[in-house]
């Protein structure tokens, strides 16, 4: 007994108390900053992978961001990644990061379903898609139940069924062959139910944008409540979006 008691003094906390203020470790890239300095615009656009970067003026979609870090690298007087993890949004237009902007990724209100909270502001059970997916937002996503993260202490899980769930969670580029499942699962959700995209793969595509393989063509068809970029996802960003989308107090 007393060997156990050291061993859970030794080992401190093993949670994140809070998760919205949590400073992030190491080489993480968060949000970039574009500094408003006379560069080759073409030059930089043609360094990202994914055209991630529009020019005149310069700014940059987090959507189709993979997080390579190059154009920083190659650019470091105009573009910086800070560590901020608060990528999240559910406007697909405040994911573009334009010159000069150093604020906080936004969330649209008017865009949030008033069911949303009411119904699942306690408990949201999500299902995870993998449509195509290279298996890392899928290990980002397991993290963020991991003790560390523990997402579960908001009432946020993950669910085996789609009946069971009251949302889908999509990674991956939803590739031709996952495409019908991805319907089907979705359709298996009772209704209302929320659509987060996690990853840069599910919000654009990524680096298979342009691939006959793909078939996206669900998202043409239903809305998108939230959208995580990152490549893979950070449990923290995963976490403060949904936080967000429920309105829980403290998310960004
Ligand atoms: S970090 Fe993003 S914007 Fe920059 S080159 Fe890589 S993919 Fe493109």
């Amino acid at each position: 007994m007393l060997n156990n008691i050291k061993i859970l003094w030794h080992q401190g906390k093993q949670f994140i108390p809070d998760v919205t203020t949590a400073k992030v470790p190491g080489i993480f890239r968060g949000r970039p900053v574009i500094r408003e300095v006379k560069v080759d615009e073409v030059q930089l656009a043609e360094i990202c992978p994914t055209k991630a970067i529009s020019t005149g003026p310069i700014s940059l979609d987090l959507g189709k961001c993979t997080f390579c870090g190059e154009c920083s690298i190659q650019f470091p007087q105009k573009i910086e990644f800070t560590k901020d993890y608060k990528l999240s949004s559910n406007d697909r237009e405040y994911l573009i990061i334009k010159e000069g902007d150093d604020e906080p990724v936004r969330f649209n209100p008017d865009l949030i379903r008033s069911e949303i909270h009411r119904l699942f502001g306690r408990s949201l059970k999500l299902r995870s898609v993998s449509a195509g997916g290279d298996n890392s937002c899928e290990w980002e996503l397991n993290s963020s139940n991991n003790v560390q993260f523990d997402v579960s202490r908001f009432g946020i899980d993950f669910v085996a069924s789609a009946r069971h769930a009251d949302g889908i969670v999509i990674t991956g580029p939803i590739t031709a062959n996952m495409a019908e499942s991805v319907e089907r699962c979705y359709n298996a959700v009772p209704s209302p139910k929320v659509i987060i995209l996690a990853g840069t793969d599910a919000i654009s595509g990524g680096i298979f944008l342009d691939s006959p393989a793909l078939n996206r063509e669900f998202l043409l068809k239903h809305k998108v409540d939230l959208y995580v970029p990152g490549n893979p996802i950070h449990p923290l960003t995963f976490i403060n979006g949904v936080l967000s989308l429920l309105k829980k107090k403290g998310a960004q």
